[in-house]
């Protein structure tokens, strides 16, 4: 297997790199106006959407092209590219694919320049990880669906313009999945209702969102009616390596040892510590089998081959290093580990106790580790289902 690159992709990497010298600043100077000049750089070199279509205005790049740039730019801590956090994740792919001529003119443009914030209504109080339960309801009423329920966890909910709602159109489907729908509903909805949460660090970053028989127009509707799950899973089988989390990670790393070089264990730098350094060792070794994993998937992805369950493989090892990275980050402040941002004696402003407190979007967004442990052991390993 040869996970070297094309001399074309070399070249890419290249550009890439000379063009963030020259236009993203170390992160201690991106204040002032340096946000609007990077939305405006990336925007005009169509780094946003970047692997969308360019008749769309995205930049048709290739996967491959889309993974070398991630990584470049999470390896840099570059800021996101725009943002429209959801908008460009996951609803403008679904439009692109799913959506009517109409819709793409009316949303895709606005989702590229980030213009407002869209939120995802799939969570319910009762329905997460199962999520083809869903009871939200949507009942046609001549040319509008009428929509009852709730749904919970909806990250951006109370700042948002537009929703992409799943609702029940059809009750006593089997299988279930296939009764749901998908609706794109604007928040100020006649009859929506948004009461905000307030998570673990103090945030309230999500929200429950109630429907009391909200109307929203059949020309909303994104894709056919029934057919609102296949919508929901295509979208976010765009690029799924996971290169880019592991720069990320490794960048995270990278800190952990800076930190450990600085900080005293029994009157030594940690680092000199046989178990600090044993402790890096290992989450080095975990992080390189993530990226090996992730250039797999990505060779497959090239090739046109699909990749499916193994991805899980790396969301599980995301997941648990992001916490046990932040947790040895405390660790290794001793009593200093138990302050937090608000103290002048916090080490680095509170950042491990920060990113120890916010694992709840690794962890939990896209499947709990749970849930990915079975999905390895029931469709890579062939276990008999839970
Ligand atoms: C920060 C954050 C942001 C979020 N943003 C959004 C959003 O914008 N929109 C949205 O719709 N949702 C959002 N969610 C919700 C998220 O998608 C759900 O929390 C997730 O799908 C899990 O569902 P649940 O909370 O109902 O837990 P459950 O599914 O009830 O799971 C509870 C526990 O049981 C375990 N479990 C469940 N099923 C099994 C099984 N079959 N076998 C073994 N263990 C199992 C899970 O691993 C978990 O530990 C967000 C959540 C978080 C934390």
């Amino acid at each position: 297997m040869d996970f070297n690159l094309t001399p074309e992709e070399e070249a890419f990497r290249g550009d890439v790199r000379s063009f963030l010298d020259e236009h993203l600043p170390p992160e201690s100077d991106r204040g002032g106006m340096f946000p609007l000049r990077w939305a405006k750089v990336v925007r005009e070199k169509r780094w946003v959407g970047f692997s969308w279509p360019r008749d769309v205005g995205g930049g048709g790049a290739t996967v491959m092209q889309q993974a070398i740039l991630k990584e470049e730019l999470s390896q840099r801590a570059a800021p996101p590219l725009g943002t429209c956090i959801m908008g460009l994740a996951w609803v403008g792919p679904a439009i692109i694919q799913h959506g009517t001529e109409e819709q793409k003119r009316q949303f895709i443009p606005d989702i590229l320049d980030s213009k407002y914030q869209w939120c995802t209504g799939y969570s319910e109080p009762a329905v997460g990880s199962d999520l083809a339960a869903l009871q939200c309801r949507g009942v046609r009423d001549g040319d509008h669906y009428v929509v009852t329920g709730q749904k919970i966890w909806t990250s951006l909910a109370e700042w948002a313009k537009w929703m992409i709602l799943l609702v029940r159109t059809e009750v006593g489907r089997e299988p279930k999945h296939e009764g749901i729908t998908c609706l794109l509903v604007p928040m100020d909805s006649p009859g929506l209702t948004v009461k905000p949460i307030r998570d673990l660090a103090g945030h309230s970053f999500f929200a429950e969102v109630f429907f009391d028989g909200v109307r929203v127009p059949v020309e909303n509707r994104l894709g056919e009616e029934g057919k609102g799950w296949q919508i929901t899973l295509g979208a976010l089988a765009n690029e799924r390596s996971g290169i880019a989390e592991v720069a990320g990670l490794r960048r995270r790393l990278d800190r952990l040892r800076e930190l450990a070089r600085v900080r005293t264990l029994d009157g030594r730098p940690a680092l000199e510590d046989a178990r600090v350094r044993r402790r890096l060792a290992e989450f080095h070794t975990r992080i390189s089998a993530m990226r090996f994993n992730g250039l797999r998937f990505l060779t497959r992805q090239v090739k046109g081959e699909s990749v499916g369950s193994e991805t899980s493989i790396n969301k599980l090892h995301a997941a648990r290093l992001e916490q046990q990275l932040a947790e040895f980050g405390i660790e290794l402040q001793g009593s200093y580990g138990a302050l937090t941002g608000g103290s002048d004696e916090a080490v680095a402003g509170g950042h491990w106790q920060k990113q120890a407190l916010g694992w709840g979007t690794t962890v939990i967004g896209g499947g709990t580790p749970n849930v990915q442990k079975n999905i390895i052991a029931e469709r890579i390993l062939g276990l008999p289902h839970d």
